[in-house]
């Protein structure tokens, strides 16, 4: 299992830096990470590296399809105030 970068990725390029696998590929501005490579930073890290710097919510799920970082745990805006403003 792998963790996988989804459309809420900005590009800027963090989790490639901080990649102990470089298990994150970049083609035409798209940024995924290779299951095959990524051994969610087990055997390095307590968690893994990519999701702890990103900084977009929502941009990378854990093996079980998760976001490591959920709508507010990083703004900390409240879901009541969110849901002024998304739609
Ligand atoms: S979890 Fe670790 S090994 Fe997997 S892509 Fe993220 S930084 Fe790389
Ligand atoms: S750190 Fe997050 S926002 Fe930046 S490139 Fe990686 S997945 Fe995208």
């Amino acid at each position: 299992m792998a963790m996988t970068i989804t459309q809420r990725c900005l590009g800027c390029y963090a989790c490639e830096q901080v990649c102990p696998n470089q298990a994150i590929e970049i083609l035409a501005g798209i940024f995924t990470i290779i299951a095959e490579l990524c051994q969610e930073c087990i055997d390095d890290f307590s968690v893994p590296q990519c999701s702890a710097i990103c900084p977009a919510e929502e941009a990378i799920l854990d093996r079980h399809g998760y976001a490591v970082n959920p709508l507010g745990s990083l703004t900390g805006v409240p879901a009541e105030i969110r849901s002024r403003w998304m739609v």
